[in-house]
Order: structure tokens, then sequence, then C-alpha cells
């Protein structure tokens, strides 16, 4: 019955997740979840959040959470957007911020979540390619333009900017808002989050469903100066004033507030993708520097596609993109060292 869709829905491309799959017993390896639990504290926060409560409405503002975010990152709570995942967040940034004449810029291999946001706010973009070995290179977006985004560590490359590129380019491009994906900074990068009290052109969004294990809760935030937030708190409110709920907003506060358990995992995943990359290696596998939770591989004899079926076949589901420059690559997530000797050891049997 499409005939009674507005018109641009006909033509919405839109994007396309990870697979979840139903069967147990799957080594999981193709979302970048994390492979341990939240911090026990989560839980006791989210019993406590009992039913009589969620008979009321969340806090429209999330302030205890804001407060925690910015309690952690030494910012104000002025500074600080939260929404229902950062993918949320990062759809409220393009509307609120990006909607210019001169064309958003982002990298050519990136997370393919910009151009469906750019489809459907209709904003223009151009992208801007990675060097030949899958670097950022700030000199290529110190040109017009009407914003500029890019996670940092990238995705699906894994590799890092240094921090010092970051604040070169920020500081050379006044004229529009520079945003920070920091989804994966947790595992290997510094944040950016300190930049943003003094360049008001910089916005940093990070997510608690990686570093912090709660891809299931929906919580992602946005860091950066009073202005930049109020644009984003005007399309929140005009579209959506609750969109992080009770059981939401209570696990969000003590994850991140439990910063032993925070450190101790990141850690955790770290020391295992230092293993995993190490045992691509001795396969024979060329694996992009990364700062990430997962790792970007390439085997010179064997296509990325059967090695990605092959694994498969044996329960380990790893992301393979059919895209021009990084079709001969898997994206592979750190999971637990049995895992990843799992994975390891099926890729033996098929190089
Ligand atoms: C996972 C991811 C996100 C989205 O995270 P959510 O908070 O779960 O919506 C955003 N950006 C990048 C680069 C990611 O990999």
């Amino acid at each position: 019955m499409s005939r009674y869709w507005s018109a641009f829905v006909h033509n919405l491309e839109p994007y396309v997740p990870g697979e979840q799959p139903k069967l147990a017993n799957l080594v999981k390896l193709n979302t970048n979840e994390n492979p341990y639990g939240p911090s026990p504290r989560v839980l006791e926060a989210i019993q406590q959040e009992n039913c009589d409560r969620l008979r009321l409405y969340p806090d429209p503002a999330s302030h205890e959470l804001k407060q925690a975010i910015a309690d952690y990152h030494k910012v104000n709570t002025a500074n600080v957007f939260v929404g229902n995942g950062s993918d949320e967040v990062l759809g409220h940034i393009f509307h609120a911020l990006f909607q210019h004449a001169p064309p958003l810029l982002f990298p050519d291999i990136t997370y393919s979540f910009y151009p469906v946001y750019c489809q459907l706010y209709k904003i223009d973009y151009q992208t801007v390619p990675l060097t030949p070995d899958f670097q950022i290179n700030v000199d290529d977006y110190l040109r017009d333009n009407g914003g500029i985004i890019f996670p940092n560590p990238n995705a699906p490359t894994g590799c890092l900017l240094a921090l010092d590129e970051i604040e070169r380019l920020v500081k050379n491009n006044t004229d529009s808002v520079v945003v920070i994906d920091e989804a994966y900074i947790d595992f290997g990068g510094e944040t950016a989050i300190p930049l943003t009290q003094r360049y008001p052109n910089l916005l940093v969004t990070q997510t608690l469903s990686k570093s912090r294990s709660l891809a299931g809760m929906r919580v992602g935030f946005a860091v950066g100066h009073p202005d930049l937030i109020e644009a984003l708190v005007r399309v929140k409110d005009s579209f959506n004033s609750y969109p992080l709920d009770r059981l939401a907003e209570a696990a969000g506060v003590a994850a991140m507030k439990d910063r032993a358990y925070f450190r101790q995992t990141c850690d955790k995943v770290i020391e295992s993708r230092n293993k995993v990359v190490t045992g691509l290696q001795e396969l024979g596998f060329e694996v992009l520097p990364s700062a990430a939770n997962f790792v970007f591989a390439r085997h010179p004899d064997y296509n990325a596609a059967e090695l990605a079926a092959g694994l498969r076949k044996e329960g380990v589901i790893v992301r393979h993109f059919t895209k021009r420059r990084i079709d001969q690559f898997l994206r592979i997530t750190i999971g637990t060292p049995s895992e990843n000797q799992h994975l390891l050891s099926v890729l033996d049997t098929l190089v």
C-alpha cells in the first residue's frame, strides 16, 4: 500500500545493521559488542527502578545521567546531550547542525550510517578518500564545507587519528562544526572532549554500547559548546521528549560511575586484541593498526567473502562489506579469549 507513503520514503535506502542471528552457540564477532557484560552495579540499578516507578514518565532531560557524564569528563551538564543510543544523537546532529549549502565532508570508508542520515535530511555531502594506507589526512578536509564528521578511531578500519591532528583540524575549520564520533575511543585512543572547552565548533559523541557493554540499553551522548547542545535539544524536543527510559538512565548512571569495572574490561579487550592481531599475522593476514575493539584484516591469498562464509559454516560470524577498496577485508570483533581462540583455529583450517 505504498501509495499512502510520503513521497521521499520511496527512495530511502535505510542503514543495514549487522545481523543479530537467532541461532544459539554462535561465536558472534560481527557487531562490535563487548564480550563482557555490563558492570554488576548496572544490574543492581536496573532492579531498583521498580515497577511503581515505571508507571511514571522518565526525566525528559535525563539530568542524573548528564551529571554522571559531566562528572566523568570534567565538563558542565550544559555541555552534555544524551539520546537513545549515539545513532539517535547523530541523527539529531545531522538534522540540527549539518543542513547547510556547502557539502558535509566525511571519509569514503567510514560508518555507513552517515550517508543514510544525509539522505533522510537532504544534506549534500562529499566523501574524502582515506590515504592508500587507510588513514585520515586532515589536510584533505581543509576546504569549504558545511560540516565534517568521522569516527575516531575510524570504523571499520579501527585506525586512530592523533589528538593534535584533530585539534589542527578544528582550529583551521571555524566556519562549520567538526563532529568526532568516539564510539571506540576507550579501546586505545585519547578523547577530544577536553578540546570542546576551547573550541565552540567541536562536538564529540560517545556511546555506552561498546566500552560500557550496554548496546541493548541504547544510551549515547554528545559533548560540546552549550550553543551546539541547545540546537540538539530543540530538535529532540520537537521529536521525542523522552528518548531515554528509566531503565536506560539508571543503567547509564551506574555504568559511568563504575570506573574500575570499565577500565578492567577495556584492558582485557585491548590485551585480547593484541593476541588476535599476532594470531592473524601468523596466519598470513595483513591487519590494520587498531585502537578499537575490532580488527580489520585481509589475507593476500584468500577471498574475504569466502573466508567469511567458511567461518560461518563453523559457527563464527564476522562482518564483510561488499564495498570498493575494502571488499577483501574482514572486520572481526574482539571476543572473549576462548572465542578468539576458536576464531583463529577455524581460520587456521581455511588458509
Ligand atoms: C556502534 C557505533 C555507533 C552507534 O552506537 P549506538 O550508541 O549503539 O547507537 C556510532 N558510531 C559508530 C562509528 C559506531 O560504530
